[in-house]
């Protein structure tokens, strides 16, 4: 017998972490060969020229290769699936199943570099803080089609399994990711894209380099730095890549909901605007261009000088953010857009920044006190020039509005902070259609070819939100922030612990009941008509006598339950208990924000601009239409996921009013897209706050893991059935298994049994009307599928 040492792999791949080890393992069954092994990507990538640690791997290897062949170390998981798979690859598999010993796991794991872990199909992805070599072309291959214990857990072999999913049952398909702020939900999603564009080969090379495009695109207009995480997603995204029905992509799609678009006038302390306008500014400054767009070159406008002085010292000094505009336009261009509209949308940004130095002072006379003037015109007519619109009928919109009584109309004068305030809603405004009108144009350059059967095409939508927030201090936006994550837990309990359990009912199913902590009382007291908090928020912005503070005392009369308390001796102050924790908001200006009111008077004077662009822009009020129906039926409580699927595709018309009713627009909107396809989780978890690689934070880990309800879920994975298949799609699906080909078997209980008992699976259950099978019975079928066929 070989000495045990030489029998661990691990030994001779000393120096690489786990992942790479476990590549080069199979690689090296594959290929027996110290030659090939040598010339092994990964060991060229990770190791560059350290030839002492190649010739040591070499000798040890030769040693091992005398001794006969590797050894296999892999305990066997299942009796049929005694191949490479590591029983910590899942968190199933613990023997001993409570929060320690889950906690422990993933410690161990993330200490190995191993950040991702199952809950049978569902992914556990912590967040490393530092890049790592695992997202090679090499690594694509890897995973591609192959059963998923073949290599060790993935991001990319969850895109694979959504893909596969796809193909083998021409389904929709949704993976939906979620954690909390800066907890690599947005690199997960980039991930995903990156390997499903690998997997759906298209022969159209253009198309797959305008997919890749779309994020970087995208997130230079709603990213921006908070204090959490430098590229913080400031708006939700579900992107939908679409294939046609062999698998190949075909287009994409995205969907955005809800920017945050105060930032583009305020950032708190320490936080920044929106990317896009430090990368414009930058460029423009190092091309020597500021002049060309009035920007002044020692100062960088208000609006992007939050931390004074900061800005144009990095701008300067470091030439990153001038990298980036170059990389911005180069994606411009590869996705399709016009120069001119390339052009257009510059002048708009460029003209947003010169609104933003537009100063008001009073103009105290004995009988107006309430009338304000622009005491820095220049800045009015560089705002007015880049907007393409005249310079004084600007200043009319911003100083003054006109009222209609009795059919009359009158011009009334604004106050200081009124035409402040009216500055700001012009350029949140031209901001927010801005990037709609962005989003919208990359949709139709990268909708699929009508020539090729769209009709029959597929598609797999990947859910990117904004996470979970609590700030020091939280305001509106965080609210909103908050609710949709609110309503993402609820769509994750509902589809994996509430259907799963109904259908073992209806089916006549004896399987143990998991208890998970269930928010929808919570999420109704956001959402109810017309006591929910959001119903009130609207109720009181209709009042204009109605202050934050009678907000705030609306809200104690009326939502009496234990998740919202109002803390002593803060006026504007409420808490709300979530499920992520508890989270106090800050009331002040919550009524002028769900309000959300851009003056007549500015809309009329923007119609007018000669920059076609912005024309359209403002040509049409642009409210949402198809918010679905059964909305009014279900009396706005929570988003059922069952509800929305009954009702697919009912929708009804809505005109856009408060913040309020289109963010509960938004979220049904989004619900009724993603509820088509099959879910698929990833889990993204922060280990700890300070963004540290190699830090786990035992207490923050924990926290997650707890709201997240992990511990239920790898209970119900672990006892439950995650596929739930009608018995005749069952037999028409995998009849080959049992039949002849030329046999049409009848969709019945009996030929169910017949495949299953022949396919030697274990473990599954009949019921009345479906096959219940495990996660992992689906990935062995569909492998035994393919070597008949
Ligand atoms: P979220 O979208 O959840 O707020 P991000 O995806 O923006 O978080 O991640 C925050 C930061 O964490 C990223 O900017 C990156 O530095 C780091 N990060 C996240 N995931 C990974 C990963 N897989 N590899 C390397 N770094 C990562
Ligand atoms: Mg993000």
């Amino acid at each position: 017998n070989p000495p045990p040492t030489l029998l661990h792999p691990e030994k001779w791949c000393r120096g690489f972490n786990h992942f790479i080890s476990q590549c080069l393992i199979k690689d090296f069954e594959k290929r027996p060969s110290v030659t090939h092994l040598l010339e092994h990507p990964f060991i060229k990538q990770v190791h560059g020229k350290d030839m002492s640690l190649q010739k040591q791997l070499a000798e040890l290897i030769q040693e091992q290769q005398q001794l006969g062949s590797i050894a296999k170390t892999r305990r066997p998981y299942h009796v049929d699936r005694a191949d490479k798979y590591s029983l910590d690859d899942d968190l199933v598999n613990l023997e001993v199943l409570n929060e320690d010993t889950i906690i422990q796991q993933l410690q161990k794991r993330y200490a190995d570099l191993q950040i991702y872990t199952y809950v049978g199909d569902i992914l556990i992805a912590l967040n490393p803080f530092q890049n790592l070599s695992i997202y090679s072309p090499q690594f694509s291959r890897l995973y591609h089609g192959v059963k998923r214990s073949s290599n060790p857990p993935h991001i990319f072999a969850s895109a694979d399994a959504a893909y596969q999913s796809m193909v083998t049952f021409s389904k929709d398909q949704c993976i939906i990711i979620s954690g909390e702020s800066g907890a690599g939900k947005t690199e997960s999603a980039h991930l995903i894209v990156q390997h499903l564009t690998f997997l759906g080969k298209a022969n159209n090379r253009a198309l797959r380099e305008k997919i890749l495009q779309v994020n970087p695109l995208v997130e230079a207009f709603g990213n921006a730095c908070t204090a959490i995480n430098d590229n913080s997603s400031r708006f939700g995204k579900y992107l939908e890549m679409m294939f046609t029905p062999t698998g190949a992509v075909m287009g994409a799609k995205i969907s955005e909901y809800l920017l945050e678009k105060s930032r583009v006038v305020k950032q708190a302390v320490g936080e920044k605007n929106f990317h896009i306008f430090y990368y414009i500014y930058a460029g423009l400054y190092h091309q020597k261009k500021l002049s060309e767009y009035r920007l002044p070159d020692k100062k960088p406008p208000r609006y992007i000088d939050n931390e004074t002085g900061r800005v144009m010292h990095d701008i300067v000094t470091k030439d990153s953010y001038g990298r980036q505009f170059e990389a911005i336009q180069h994606c411009f261009r590869i996705i399709g857009f016009t120069d001119e509209e390339v052009y257009s949308v510059y002048r708009i940004l460029t003209g947003i920044l010169n609104t933003g130095n537009i100063e008001f002072a009073a103009i105290s006379s004995q009988h107006q006190t309430d009338k304000s003037e622009v005491p820095n015109p220049e800045a009015l007519d560089n705002a007015a020039a880049l907007l393409s619109i005249g310079s004084e009928e600007l200043q009319e919109a911003l100083t003054s509005h006109c009222v209609v009584t009795r059919g009359e109309t009158i011009i009334r004068t604004n106050t200081v902070d009124k035409a402040a305030d009216v500055r700001d809603a012009m350029s949140k405004a031209l901001y927010s259609r801005l990037f709609s009108w962005i989003v919208n144009r990359i949709n139709t350059l990268l909708q699929p070819d009508k020539n090729i059967c769209a009709e029959n095409g597929m598609n797999v939508g990947i859910l990117d939100i904004f996470g979970f927030e609590n700030f020091t201090r939280n305001s509106f936006e965080q609210l909103c922030i908050n609710i949709a994550n609110e309503q993402i837990q609820f769509y994750f309990n509902q589809h994996i612990f509430a259907l799963e359990q109904m259908e073992y009912q209806s089916e006549g199913i004896d399987a143990t009941a998991v208890e998970y902590e269930d928010n929808r009382p919570l999420l109704d007291m956001f959402l109810q008509k017309p006591m929910g908090l959001l119903s009130l928020l609207d109720e009181e912005s209709r009042f204009p006598q109605a202050t934050d503070l009678t907000l705030v005392d609306k809200f104690e009369d009326n939502l009496r339950c234990k998740y919202f308390w109002r803390p002593k001796g803060v006026e504007l102050s409420f808490g709300i208990q979530h499920y992520a924790g508890k989270v106090l908001y800050d009331a002040s200006a919550f009524l002028e924000k769900n309000r959300d009111t851009l003056p007549a008077d500015v809309v009329v004077v923007l119609r007018t601009s000669e920059n076609k662009l912005l024309q359209q822009l403002f040509s049409s009020p642009l409210t949402k239409t198809g918010i679905p129906a059964f909305m009014d039926k279900v009396g706005w409580s929570a988003v059922d996921t069952m509800e929305v699927m009954r009702h697919p595709e009912e929708t009804t018309n809505m005109k856009r009013q408060t913040m309020a009713s289109y963010f509960r627009y938004s979220l049904m909107d989004l619900l009724s897209k993603m509820v088509v396809g099959q879910p698929h989780f990833i889990r993204c978890i922060k280990p700890n706050d300070d963004r540290e690689a190699l830090m786990f934070s035992h207490e923050r880990v924990l926290l997650q893991l707890r709201y997240t309800g992990i511990l239920e879920t790898v209970k119900i994975r672990q006892k439950g059935y995650s596929h739930r298949i009608l018995f005749e799609e069952f037999v028409k699906r995998y009849y080959y298994l049992a039949f002849k080909a030329h046999e049409t078997p009848l969709g019945s209980r009996e030929n169910c049994l017949a495949i299953l008992e022949k396919s030697k699976l274990d473990n599954w259950i009949l019921g009345k009307t479906k096959v219940f099978l495990k996660y992992y019975h689906i990935e062995q079928l569909n492998l035994f599928l393919r070597e008949v066929i």
